[in-house]
């Protein structure tokens, strides 16, 4: 059984995710596996330089971020080239590591990802638990965590799901607006839940 995991900015998805593990279930992070896929001598990287030329690449021939965000936000053709190049290659880098981690045992998985339902990763999962924090809180744990100002944490708060569409979406919900102990409790509830449904459930490495 794979469980998405999301939710905004600052939500506690990592902090989920470590909470998880402690009780031995382990994770694949979507955004670790994105910036796997254009890592040098990954075929995704070969045809970004392809089309892009130097301007994409720094001296390093490692993937100049920054400019290749540059170009895709000029042209939206562009972002869905790029798109197209690296979402199949995600989506099976994702799928490998499930899978892997399944069969070592794992008695279900965990897919962390902020864009699960925008990227349509959620149809890659069994269940999607939502990490649910009020704004004025993920602002203030934006703000401590990283360094932007007020601002600038609306702003990224503004652009991402509203939170309501993302509960709508949900199947379970974290309520990560206590200390971390509040949120062991709540971890610890859904892990007993998902072992019952994932040993009984018809997918999974467990039923083949
Ligand atoms: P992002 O998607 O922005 O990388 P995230 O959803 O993975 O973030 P975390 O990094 O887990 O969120 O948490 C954001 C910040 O809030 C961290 O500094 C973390 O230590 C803090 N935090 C998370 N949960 C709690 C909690 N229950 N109590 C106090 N602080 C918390």
């Amino acid at each position: 059984m794979i469980v998405g995991v999301t939710g905004g900015i600052a939500s506690g998805k990592s902090t989920v995710a470590r909470a998880f593990a402690a009780l031995g279930v382990p994770w694949v992070d979507a955004d670790d596996v994105a910036r796997e896929v254009v890592e040098p001598g990954e075929p995704a990287l070969v045809e970004i330089a392809a089309r892009f030329g130097q301007r994409a690449l720094l001296a390093n021939g490692s993937l100049n971020r920054r400019a290749l965000r540059e170009i895709v936000f000029a042209d939206p053709s562009e972002r869905l080239w790029l798109e197209s190049v690296t979402h199949p290659r995600i989506r099976e880098r994702i799928i490998a590591h499930l899978e892997r981690l399944q069969s070592e045992g794992a008695p279900y998985v965990l897919l962390v990802s902020p864009l699960l339902f925008e990227s349509g990763q959620s149809e890659m999962v069994d269940r999607c638990l939502v990490i649910d924090v009020p704004e004025s809180l993920q602002l203030a744990r934006t703000a401590a965590r990283d360094d932007v100002d007020d601002t600038q944490a609306r702003a990224i708060v503004a652009a991402q799901m509203p939170r309501a569409e993302r509960l709508a979406r949900a199947d379970d919900v974290i309520d990560n607006s206590g200390n971390e102990a509040d949120l062991a409790v709540q971890v610890a509830e859904l892990d007993r839940r998902y072992r019952r449904i994932a040993a009984k459930a018809p997918w999974g490495t467990r039923s083949q």
